[in-house]
């Protein structure tokens, strides 16, 4: 489980997120909606210290970390071994073969042994069924299949979490709908994630715990059930505004 409390994050004055606070169940999928610039990737990029927030609190089972204070190098990589990210635009190395782009982060920053990462590698395309393009260069593959091979790369370090920003919002539908039926799998599996979307239809099917963020606040904190089957009028008005 990570429980965030009270995370605060300005950008030249301006409050971005306010004072949220919230958890994101392990082995469970969190999805978080809400309109363009209310802080839904500042919120996810927190999980990742890619933001650094003013103050708050991120707790893990084992650690915890006051984002108010100098954050150590030790905290960071404590922080990112539980949280992995997937870019929208997936971001592959364009120079680098499928399996070196999974096992790049594995070899060089965790230190595992070249062979033992091929082998992991190649068991995660197995899983979701690339097996075939391990020594493909990424622009030799569709969109989707690319961002697959990042969701591969995030798995490949294996994070407690993956963290998600509109994984498919690049992506045609046809294509949409490979990575989306790569993440339900995920989902199914209990792979623990954080995912900002505003495929609806995703969040029916696989959300656990749906979080609506708008003008920096949380809206809604709870289920999936709740969110969908009795929505306050806001979210209502949201949830007719963009399907
Ligand atoms: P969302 O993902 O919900 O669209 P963001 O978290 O990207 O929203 O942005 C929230 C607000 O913070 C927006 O008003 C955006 O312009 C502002 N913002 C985001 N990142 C920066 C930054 N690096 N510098 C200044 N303002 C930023
Ligand atoms: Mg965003």
């Amino acid at each position: 489980m990570i429980k965030i409390k009270d995370i605060v994050k300005k950008y030249d004055g301006k409050t971005v997120l306010d004072n949220i606070s919230t958890e994101f169940p392990e082995g469970k999928t969190t999805v978080i909606v809400g309109p363009s610039g209310s802080g839904k990737s500042t919120l996810l990029r927190s999980l990742d210290l890619l933001v650094h927030p003013d103050s708050g609190i991120i707790s893990f089972p084992n650690f915890s970390l006051n984002y108010a204070d100098k954050i150590t190098s030790k905290q960071s990589k404590e922080l990112r071994a539980q949280t992995s990210m997937v870019f929208q635009n997936w971001n592959l190395f364009p120079n680098l073969r499928v399996i070196d782009n999974i096992t790049a982060a594995p070899i060089h920053v965790h230190k595992v042994p070249k062979k033992e990462a091929i082998a992991q590698a190649n068991e995660l395309l197995k899983r979701v069924g690339l097996e075939k393009y391990a020594n493909f260069y990424p622009d030799e593959l569709s969109g989707g299949m690319q961002q697959r091979i990042s969701i591969c790369r995030a798995l490949a370090v294996k994070p407690k979490y993956i963290l998600l920003d509109e994984p498919t919002s690049a992506l045609d539908p046809e294509l949409e709908t490979q990575v989306l039926e790569m993440l339900e799998e995920l989902a199914q599996q209990g792979q623990s994630m954080v995912m900002i979307t505003h495929n609806i239809e995703f969040a029916k099917l696989s959300a656990d715990k749906m979080l609506f963020i708008e003008n920096g606040e949380k809206i809604f904190d709870g289920s999936k059930d709740e969110f969908f089957n009795n929505p306050s009028s806001r979210i209502k008005e949201f949830l007719d505004a963009i399907s």
